[in-house]
């Protein structure tokens, strides 16, 4: 396929946030691909080179592009940099420039997809001395074969800032339309690339050998499961009503990380399926002592836990293990431990399929005691007050709240299912969670914090029914003014001229972004909004309100285990919407 055909698609699809015409253009895409390119297509459509637990990233610097652009324009770069200042968007810029390009082409040769992927590839991957010309020269021999529309495709993509509002779920479907003609394969996809977390990989089996091979994929060492996500409820009683006897672990809150062992090399992966090994060698040392399989992949949260008192650290505090240097040092002074509450696979095996009961025994036989790697702390609750007593004591001992498990389900890879319930800690007038919101645009501050550059900034919940974020809270307190400046800089990267197609919103802030990174937010309550558009037409009898947080305050940096799809959901909200209602109508509050 030519490289011109997929970005007229592209560019027509920056335009649009139906999700069904989205899934027309797309499934148009695959349906004209030829073997061989299905998987390249799949990770440009998702704008990576390669899945997230490969560590291969793109995101050229704008400086770099902008020389890129003069190269293949001919034109200086001081004026690539004012059109850039001008349009406030380097694709556009790019588009500008290459449009009035003072060296003509005769002879273009038009790229192909290959041939486009083939450079962002290396591109992604160039290192040492030498790399940064490399880039330049690899993006500017693109620039100079196509139009200046494509030019703008091209530059949004190699630093990150391409506005498709495309999902992988829309990939998906559009997957599916492609094979069946209808979503019937969806979920057998979904499965596949939630096991294994490569929509490409996936693609080219669909493509080669057909559904049949797809729904045969099950786990592979080195290849991240993405994660199984907890529901919540607002009390003990409704956990029971829902589960009947369960499990009830506590809720660590630290990280989340997923290990993987064969062959004697250890791989440690985060919950966004990123490797994050070498930032862990207490971790690795550990399962190498502590782990009886030559085959393994499992699941626990990291905790920073200090032997002297006994107690866990608050996530802010563990959070600063999430390093790429002075590693050691920071182990030393900030000690780990892993609370294992999953197995996966072992072996050979694949585990996912078994009742959790069976997972989490052989979890028990596996692991061998040491100081690093425990098994969570776990109860049989068979009544309400069993699980209340449990939660007692797992807060009062410095955790979160706790996470009840259903003994009979399957792991649910990649999904928020009732196999598990979490239950967290209240404080009084607060919410009873936290929420993670994307941000899609910032103000610039009045009075002294105009100083910074950054006041404040407009947050989303996600639908991920449409893939669109909508609005529910502006937030202007929890900021340090270290944080004001850092988040201006961050946000400043990758900002949008206008409202990005995929986010929804009344509001206006001074300055849109691509949403792409989450924070979490605390607030004393979710109230009806007539200015936010999350929730609105889906709450009874105010079908034309919203709901905001009211008094929202940032807590944290912005998240890095989480993308903006990864940000609370709209469902979500308007559950916690309702629990909240109830809470307010039982006089014994939490349980
Ligand atoms: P939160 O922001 O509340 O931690 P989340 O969006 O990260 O939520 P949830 O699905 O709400 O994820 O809660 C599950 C998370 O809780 C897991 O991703 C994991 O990181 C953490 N966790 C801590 N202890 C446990 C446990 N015993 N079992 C499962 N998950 C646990």
């Amino acid at each position: 396929m030519r490289f011109s055909e997929l970005a007229r698609v592209f560019r027509k699809m920056e335009d649009t946030s139906s999700r069904l015409a989205l899934t027309d253009e797309l499934a148009k895409v695959f349906k004209e691909s030829e073997p061989g390119e299905m998987r390249k297509l799949v990770y440009l459509c998702q704008g990576i080179v390669k899945p997230a637990h490969e560590g291969i990233e793109l995101g050229m610097a704008g400086k770099l592009a902008m020389r890129s652009i003069s190269i293949s324009s001919g034109k200086k770069q001081e004026d690539i940099e004012k059109i850039y200042r001008k349009e406030g968007d380097l694709g556009l810029a790019a588009e500008i420039a290459m449009g009035k390009r003072t060296q003509g082409v005769l002879v273009r040769q038009e790229p192909s997809v290959e041939k486009v992927y083939g450079n962002f590839y290396k591109i992604a991957t160039a290192g040492g001395s030498g790399s940064q010309d490399l880039k330049v020269k690899l993006l500017s021999e693109l620039l100079g074969s196509c139009e200046a529309e494509e030019a703008r495709i091209l530059v949004r993509f190699v630093t990150g800032s391409l506005r498709m509002g495309v999902g992988d779920a829309t990939i998906i479907d559009a997957l599916s339309y492609w094979a069946a003609g209808d979503k019937r394969f969806h979920d057998d996809i979904a499965r596949a690339y939630n096991m294994r977390g490569d929509l490409g990989l996936v693609a080219e089996l669909l493509f080669s050998k057909g559904i049949e091979a797809v729904k045969r994929i099950s786990p592979e060492p080195f290849d991240p499961i993405r994660p199984a996500l907890a529901e919540r409820l607002p009390s003990a009683k409704e956990i029971f009503e829902r589960l009947g006897k369960c499990a009830v672990e506590g809720k660590y809150d630290g990280f989340r990380i997923q290990v993987h062992v064969k062959g004697g090399r250890i791989e440690i992966y985060s919950r966004r399926q990123e490797k994050i090994t070498h930032m862990f060698p207490d971790i690795v040392a550990a399962v190498k002592k502590q782990v009886k399989a030559k085959e393994i992949i499992f699941e626990g949260e990291a905790i920073a836990y200090s032997d002297e008192t006994g107690t866990f650290q608050p996530f802010q505090v563990t959070i600063q293990r999430k390093r790429k240097h002075e590693v050691e040092e920071k182990a030393a002074e900030l000690p780990l431990k892993l609370f294992a509450f999953e197995l996966l696979f072992i072996d050979g095996k694949d585990y996912t399929q078994k009742p959790y009961r069976e997972r989490v025994e052989k979890l028990r036989q596996t692991i061998a005691a040491g100081d690093t790697i425990d098994l969570a702390h776990r109860i049989t609750a068979s009544t309400p007050e069993e699980i209340n007593a449990f939660f007692d004591e797992s807060v009062s001992s410095g955790l979160e709240g706790i996470i009840a498990k259903d003994l009979e389900a399957p792991y649910v890879a990649g999904a928020r299912k009732f196999a598990w319930i979490k239950l967290k800690k209240s404080y009084k007038g607060e919410l009873t969670d936290t929420l993670d919101v994307a941000i899609v645009g910032y103000y610039r501050g009045k009075g002294n914090r105009t100083e910074f550059g950054l006041g404040g900034i407009l947050t989303a919940a996600y639908d991920d029914s449409k893939n669109v974020f909508k609005t529910i809270a502006k937030i202007g307190t929890g900021f340090s003014e270290e944080q004001m400046a850092q988040f201006k800089k961050t946000l400043d990267e990758i900002k949008s001229k206008d409202r990005p197609a995929q986010v929804d919103s009344v509001l206006e802030p001074d300055v849109w972004v691509k949403p792409k990174y989450v924070v979490t937010v605390n607030a004393d309550e979710i109230t009806r909004s007539p200015t936010h558009t999350c929730g609105i037409g889906k709450i009874k009898g105010h079908e034309n309100e919203g709901l905001a947080l009211r008094f929202p305050r940032l807590v944290g940096d912005i998240r890095t285990d989480k993308s903006a799809e990864d940000a609370t959901t709209e469902k979500e909200v308007l559950e916690m919407f309702s629990m909240q209602k109830q809470k307010a109508t039982e006089p014994s509050g939490q349980a």
